[in-house]
Parts: structure tokens; C-alpha cells; sequence
């Protein structure tokens, strides 16, 4: 007797057995999107029973814009010397830092281009000065990019600037930068970033010390399938060394303003992103929590994804800029996500930056 592909499939995903490349290939492109979304959905409610869904109060300031890494995707940075241009002070970032805090953020996620006139000290300061002022806060700052500019600029190696940030306070990394992780997409529209293995040894070096990050990933420009497989197998084999990882987020590219604009034919609508999510819960089997991406999807669609294997509806993001100049702009408040999950018919709690839970509405 044939068992049919899906039944294989749900019975390897809910049996606790990995799923191969070429089920995962299956999954992204031939499997019906439906059923895909009912297994995600089934494997999230195997690992996280409770009929809850997760938020976190955060914000997501910037604190400069100059970078010398020239993404192809990117239209939020300026080379250094442009008009445009600019770079805040430390007390500029507290500041920024202390407005999230009076709204009630438990987690600020700092990024910033590449600039190679920011000393070390410069973010030490950032991190230590945040703990001690708002203890409240959770330094969630400096993706594995712009860990490996301060290795260059202080000629600190990578895993000597994690011992520092670590000393001034910092816990967790953002997962950004992570695009696609395969060495081809990489070189395509990031060529001055590195290959996977760049980001990838950020986040091994950060789990090893006991830091805890996220694993991100922005898809719909030039990847293929096999990139996408690339970079689910790269997370999971990461995950399975440390464990460092809290959750994945994927989110599909946003074109407007950047060099890679005219090359994206298509829009790649809610139907894809919903199925790299349910693809993503049942791939990453090691993988705690999986975020709907509300801000780059829009709000109906982050409502889908719940029942597309989610179980974490993102941050409030009270401040964004990265997607703001590519003219994509978003808004929530506490009370509307509340009322978002609720509708889909899950309890909203929120949490913190390493998703212990704070408070349930
Ligand atoms: S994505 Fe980051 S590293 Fe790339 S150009 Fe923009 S600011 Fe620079």
C-alpha cells in the first residue's frame, strides 16, 4: 500500500522524526498550502499546547544610518559623507532608549548600518549605560553584521566583542542580516557581507557564551528553493550545537527605494509567506517559537499565520525606520494586538525578550 505524500509527511512531522530536503521541497512547492497550514498548526500545538499567542512590548531605533556595506536590498543606509547621513550620540540613543522605556518596552532591538567611526566603546557604553538606567529593558541590540564591524574596527576578534557586550550587560542578539543563508543569494545581494558561515559563526560564538538570539530570514527576491532548504538546514544544524535559538521570524522583502527594486517581477503575496511559515514550525522541529510577522504582512495575515504554526505575533515596534524607507510603514498598539489575537481565538499574553511570560489578557 502507497501512503500518500501528506499522510507521510504528518506522520514523520508528529512522530517526532526529521523532515529531509526533499520533503521540505515538497512542502514549499507542491504540497496544498491548506494542509500545510494544519500540520504546521498541529506540530505548534505538540510543542506549545496552550492556546496562547505572545507578544512583546518593544521598539526598534536606530542609531546610525552610514554603512559601507552597500546591500543591494537596502534603502535605509547612506555612504559615509552623504548629506543624508548621520550618527547619534550615546545620550541621542538613551534617549531614544528612555521614550521606549516610558511606553512601557521591555525589549529595544538597536541596529545600525556599518560605520567604521564608531569605536568599541561607543556601543559598550550604549549596552551598559541601558541596563543601568532601564533594568527594565532587555539590550537587545547589534545584529551579527555589525558584531563583526566592531571586531574590525577595535581589531577584537568576534568572540572578544561578545565577552565585552556581555560584560556591559547584553543577554541577546537580533537575528537581522541573516537574509538568505546561502552563499550564493549572499553574494548576489549582499557581496560585502560575507557568506552564511559570516553570520552563522556571530551566532554560534553568542550561543556558546549562553547568549540566546532569534534566527531571521528575508525571502521573495532572487532565491530559490534550494536557497530557502539552505538556510533551514543552516538554522537547525546551528540550533542543534547550543540550543541559542528563541524563535524564528521570516518575513518577505520589501522592494521600494532599493537597488534590487527592479529586478523583483513579482510580489510574492500572503499565500507565500504563509507557507514559508508552516514549512519553517515543521522543518525546524528544534526551533521553540516561530513569530508571524504582522508588521511586514499586514495585520490579516498575521492573524492567518496563528493558524499557520505561529505562536508569537511579534513586538509592538513602536519605532521602525529599516522598512520606512522603503516607504512600507506599520502600526499597532497593545490594545489592538490584544484584540487581533483574541479574534482569531487564542489568549494574547505578554512577554519578554526570552518569551517568559509577563502578563495574560
Ligand atoms: S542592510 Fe545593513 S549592512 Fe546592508 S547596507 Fe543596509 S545598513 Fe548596511
Amino acid at each position: 500500500m502507497t501512503v500518500a505524500p501528506l499522510d507521510r509527511v504528518a506522520g514523520r512531522a508528529l512522530g517526532g522524526e526529521r523532515l529531509d530536503r526533499e520533503t521540505g521541497r515538497w512542502l514549499l512547492t507542491e504540497a496544498p498550502l491548506l494542509e500545510v497550514g494544519r500540520l504546521a498548526s498541529a506540530a505548534r500545538f505538540a510543542r506549545i499546547p496552550e492556546r496562547r499567542v505572545t507578544f512583546v512590548v518593544d521598539s526598534n531605533p536606530n542609531y546610525t544610518n552610514v554603512c559601507i556595506t552597500d546591500c543591494q536590498f537596502c534603502a535605509f543606509y547612506r555612504r559615509p559623507g552623504h548629506p543624508e547621513a548621520w550618527t547619534l550620540s550615546v545620550d541621542e540613543v538613551l534617549e531614544k532608549i528612555a521614550s521606549a522605556a516610558a511606553r512601557g518596552a521591555t525589549t529595544v532591538l538597536l541596529q545600525g548600518g556599518h560605520n567604521p567611526s564608531l569605536p568599541l566603546d561607543y556601543y559598550l557604553t550604549i549596552v551598559r549605560e541601558t541596563r543601568r538606567r532601564f533594568p527594565q529593558v532587555a539590550a537587545h541590540f547589534f545584529t551579527a553584521s555589525e558584531i563583526h564591524t566592531m571586531a574590525a574596527v577595535s581589531g577584537l576578534a568576534v568572540g572578544d566583542v561578545l565577552d565585552r557586550l556581555w560584560e556591559a550587560g547584553q543577554r541577546t542578539l537580533p537575528g537581522g542580516g541573516a537574509e538568505i543563508l546561502s552563499k550564493r543569494v549572499r553574494t548576489r545581494i549582499a557581496p560585502k557581507k560575507g557568506g552564511p558561515e559570516t553570520w552563522l559563526q556571530v551566532h554560534r560564538e553568542a550561543h556558546r557564551r549562553g547568549f540566546r538570539s532569534t534566527a531571521t530570514m528575508m525571502y521573495g527576491h532572487v532565491e530559490q528553493v534550494d536557497d530557502l532548504l539552505d538556510h533551514l538546514d543552516a538554522v537547525r544544524d546551528l540550533q542543534d550545537e547550543h540550543g541559542g535559538f528563541t524563535a524564528f521570524v521570516p518575513w518577505s522583502f520589501k522592494p521600494g527605494n532599493t537597488l534590487l527594486e527592479k529586478w523583483i517581477k513579482h510580489y510574492q503575496g500572503p499565500s507565500a509567506y504563509l507557507r514559508m511559515l508552516a514549512v519553517a514550525r515543521l522543518y525546524l522541529d528544534n526551533v521553540p517559537h516561530v513569530q508571524a510577522s504582522w508588521f511586514s504582512e499586514g495585520k490579516p495575515t498575521g492573524q492567518v499565520a496563528l493558524h499557520f504554526g505561529a505562536d508569537d505575533w511579534g513586538g509592538t515596534l513602536f519605532e521602525e525606520n529599516v522598512h520606512r524607507a522603503a516607504d512600507y510603514v506599520n502600526t499597532v498598539t497593545v490594545e489592538e494586538i490584544v484584540a487581533l489575537i483574541r479574534e482569531t481565538g487564542f489568549t494574547p499574553a505578554r512577554r519578554t525578550t526570552t518569551y517568559e511570560i509577563l502578563e495574560t489578557y
